[in-house]
């Protein structure tokens, strides 16, 4: 997925746009658009189909911005409620394997109880989330799949 940045001065002020008409605006694709909603951006309440307003999206573009300026530090992942990088409630996650190498982190978000995501190899568990206990989660696997282990990485003892 490619995640480029968009410039929140191309939205023009005192204006609404469709969907449609803000992913033709910014240069993105309409599920961009879809997703940023799923972050936060919030459309017009009780408009249909959905309008965003452009101080709305201005705002939630630059704070986007913002954010992706400051990678995540080790033992955090990035809450889209709290629009910072926050860690594991009880220091505990899930990893989601999708395959033998890659899949996603999920946890509980300390601070609101959002789920948060992150998509990581697997070899990257124990530095994303040092002195957390990250549940593996095998993807369905075929029968020669070899049978779910638990890692610890609580390395520290933290
Ligand atoms: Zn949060």
């Amino acid at each position: 997925m490619k995640n480029k940045r968009v410039n929140p001065h191309a939205v023009k002020l005192h204006r609404a746009y469709s969907v449609g008409e803000l992913a033709a605006r910014l240069g993105v694709h309409k599920n961009t658009v879809r997703q940023w909603r799923r972050e936060g951006l919030k459309p017009i309440a009780g408009v249909r189909p959905s309008l965003f307003d452009s101080a709305t999206i201005r705002a939630f573009l630059a704070q986007r911005n913002a954010n992706r300026k400051q990678p995540c530090p080790p033992g955090t992942l990035y809450c889209f409620r709290c629009r910072a990088p926050r860690p594991p409630a009880l220091g505990m996650a899930d990893f989601i394997a999708s395959n033998a190498t890659v899949g996603n982190i999920r946890a509980i978000c300390a601070t609101c109880e959002t789920m948060m995501h992150r998509k990581a190899r697997r070899a990257a568990i124990p530095t994303i989330l040092p002195s957390c206990d990250v549940q593996i989660m095998e993807a369905p696997q075929r029968l020669n799949g070899r049978s779910p282990p638990t890692l610890n990485c609580d390395i520290e003892g933290a």
